[in-house]
């Protein structure tokens, strides 16, 4: 039986992939920082819906410690992973003047450095599969300012997919989605006015759903993009 590492999977894009992957009858790992409640109702959810194991795991993924402590706890109980997708992130959207050093750097932790952390320990426990990263459209030609770490957090990740990809070649594919404007939590705030603005400069005139995205995740796990490798895909709606 295949098993999947998703970081920040309590909720969202990475809730909507842990599903998914059970559903196609992976073993699950949820890692999780904050929701320790959405953590282990959703364990509940996957454990009465598929005949599939669950293990929910608090850590850090900006933390070293946490997550090397994390891998061996992966590796004592299931012994190796199939696919890690590195989902957890955050953004805070402010004006490039009112920015702070803590708050950039914050970001660049989080997004870009716990990519990579979690990717240098779960490769070692990784004999073959696939790697997915959570980018996003902001770091190709989308972005906007107020989220300029953030986008330079994202775009960081498209190089450490295509640099992955060579290195962990060719045992493991490295690749990475692109996701536009998708309804979660992490848009919640958003004001109607500028939601409408920015759906006006998607050619399919919405917001993606998060189930949207894990497909496309799923997609560059299973054998179906089995010649995929050191790619980006956006899944963003197509920008006019
Ligand atoms: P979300 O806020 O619902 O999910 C992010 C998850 O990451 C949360 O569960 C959060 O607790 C977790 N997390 C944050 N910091 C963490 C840490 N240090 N360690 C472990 N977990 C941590 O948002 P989402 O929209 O589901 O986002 C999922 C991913 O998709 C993120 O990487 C995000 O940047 C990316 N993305 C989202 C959108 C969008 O429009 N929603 C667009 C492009 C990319």
């Amino acid at each position: 039986m295949k098993t999947v590492l998703i970081t920040g999977a309590s909720r969202g894009i990475g809730k909507a992939t842990a599903l998914k992957f059970a559903k196609e009858g992976y073993n699950v790992i949820i890692n999780y920082l904050f929701q320790e409640k959405d953590a282990l109702a959703l364990k509940d959810e996957i454990i009465k819906k598929y005949k599939v194991e669950v293990l929910v795991y608090k850590a850090d993924v900006a933390i070293e410690e946490e997550v090397k402590k994390m891998i061996t706890n992966i590796k004592n109980t299931f012994g190796k992973i199939d696919c890690l997708v590195n989902n957890a992130g955050i953004a805070i959207d402010n004006d490039y003047l009112d920015k702070s050093t803590e708050e950039f750097q914050k970001v660049l932790n989080v997004n870009l450095l716990g990519t990579f952390l979690v990717t240098k320990y779960a490769s070692l426990i990784m004999e073959k599969g696939s790697i997915i990263n959570i980018s996003s459209n902001g770091a190709i030609n989308d972005g906007y300012s107020e989220a300029i770490d953030y986008d330079a957090s994202k775009a960081g990740i498209i190089a450490l997919t295509h640099d992955f990809a060579k290195r962990l070649a060719p045992k493991i594919r490295v690749n990475a989605v692109a996701p536009g404007w998708i309804n979660t939590d992490m848009n919640k705030d958003i004001e109607p006015n500028f939601q409408k603005m920015q759906e006006n400069n998607i050619l399919l005139n919405r917001f993606g759903e998060k189930e949207e995205v894990a497909n496309v995740i799923y997609f560059l796990a299973s054998e179906a993009s089995s010649y995929i490798n050191s790619t980006i895909i956006r899944v963003d709606g197509g920008e006019k």
